[in-house]
């Protein structure tokens, strides 16, 4: 197979898209020989592998970021086919293990700030963005009776005495406004976006990173689960999540259990109801038992969801990784010839809430790839 970029001038392009790679070649290595090509004139030629949100947000953060270069995505599933497109959406942010707060905090401030404009502008309907209101609610004081993302959402306060009749088995909530980020909109705006800034989407499965060299300067490996194999990460492993999408257009305020396990989240066409955590189950089927609890749970919340209607069952793969999101620059090496990596993956449960703030520092690692200090440390979250 061979590849042809949009604006390229390299003859590296006409060589097939091909290479063996033996695990055991992989190194972290010195920048000079790898650098040698970007520091020439030619444009950058970056390949982003995977097309969820964390490949679409990178691309578009790439292609603001790094002056002079082409942009190809290659994925073997994308929108609606992609674990994103099964996410709530919802921005209330997950802890990281190895992820300090205040860094939690940023990724978190930029995506709101970036989807909060969004939702604010014009294009908010064609984005599937936009803001919702609702409790999350606990059944005992929680340690930590305000959360660290409090101040980024907007209007946070403890629940009412007359909020909380509403929910006779609970004795504690927060009230506050957030926003809803549908990826079975965000993701086909996000592609329409990039490819009419040039960016080339392929539908293709990546076997190993090391294929991609040398037809591109730059790799970033955005595939998520896929990291499993394409990294050799065996930190990654799917926590399991079904989820029911139901037509119930008078629920408008969300309703969270503090436990994240049953959650009722409105849309602008359907009701998220959740959900499951199964760690380090595979199986993309849904399973009709589930779906009945999830039901059960959800209506002892919101009794008249009992109404709700066109009931369909989603399930997906959440991403997690021990070790927590890995941002990092690798280099591959076989017989002297390199290839920078930057990974960005491991997002878990909270992918959408992070999305933008992830995607931007991986763009500052392509940049600091692209621009060739000649002996800087990898950074490493290992
Ligand atoms: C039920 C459920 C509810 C959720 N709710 C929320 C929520 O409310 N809020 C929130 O913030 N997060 C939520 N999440 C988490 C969120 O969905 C994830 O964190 C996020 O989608 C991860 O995005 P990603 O792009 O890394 O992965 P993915 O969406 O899985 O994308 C990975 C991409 O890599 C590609 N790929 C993988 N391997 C290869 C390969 N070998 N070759 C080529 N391409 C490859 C895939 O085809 C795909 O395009 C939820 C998840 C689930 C399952």
């Amino acid at each position: 197979m061979q590849l042809k970029l949009p604006g390229m001038v390299s003859t590296a392009l006409d060589q097939p898209l091909t290479g063996k790679t033996s695990v055991g070649a992989r190194a972290f290595c010195g920048f000079q020989d790898c650098f040698s090509r970007l520091r020439s004139m030619d444009p950058v030629r970056i390949a982003v592998v995977g097309a969820g949100v964390v490949g679409l947000s990178t691309a578009m953060c790439v292609s603001k970021l790094v002056p002079r270069c082409s942009i190809t995505i290659i994925s073997d599933k994308s929108s609606p086919d992609t674990t994103s497109d099964v996410a709530a959406g919802m921005l209330i942010p997950h802890v990281y293990p190895n992820t300090p707060i205040p860094t939690l905090k940023q990724w978190f401030q930029e995506t709101f700030d970036h989807l909060f404009a969004i939702a604010n502008s014009a294009e908010a309907g064609d984005a599937g963005v936009h803001l919702v209101s609702g409790w999350q609610i606990f059944q005992s004081i929680p340690a930590e009776e305000v959360p660290f993302w409090a101040d980024v959402v907007l209007g946070f306060r403890k629940m009412t005495k007359a909020e909380l009749k509403k929910f006779p088995q609970h004795v504690f909530g927060h009230a506050f406004t957030t926003l809803k980020c549908e990826s079975p909109a965000y993701l086909p705006w996000l592609e329409k976006r990039l490819k009419g800034s040039g960016v080339l989407i392929l539908t293709r499965r990546i076997g190993d990173l090391w294929e991609l060299h040398p037809s591109f300067d730059v790799v970033v490996n955005c595939s998520g689960l896929g990291s499993r194999q394409l990294a050799q990460d065996s930190e990654m492993f799917p926590v399991r999540g079904q989820v029911l999408n139901v037509r119930a257009p008078w629920v408008k305020h969300f309703i969270r259990d503090g436990s994240g396990l049953t959650y009722i989240y409105p849309g602008t066409s359907n009701v998220i109801l959740g959900g499951t955590r199964q760690q380090g189950d595979w199986n993309l089927s849904p399973d009709a038992e589930i779906s009945r609890g999830i039901f059960s749970r959800c209506c002892a919340l919101e009794p008249s969801l009992q109404g709700a209607c066109d009931i369909r069952e989603k399930v997906g793969l959440r991403p997690f990784r021990r070790a927590g999101v890995r941002l990092q620059i690798e280099f591959l090496a076989q017989d002297g010839r390199r290839l920078p990596v930057v990974h960005h993956y491991g997002h878990g449960s909270g992918g959408i809430s992070v999305h933008w703030g992830t995607a931007l520092e991986a763009a500052r690692l392509v940049s600091e790839c692209v621009q060739a200090p000649r002996t800087p440390t990898p950074k490493s979250n290992l």
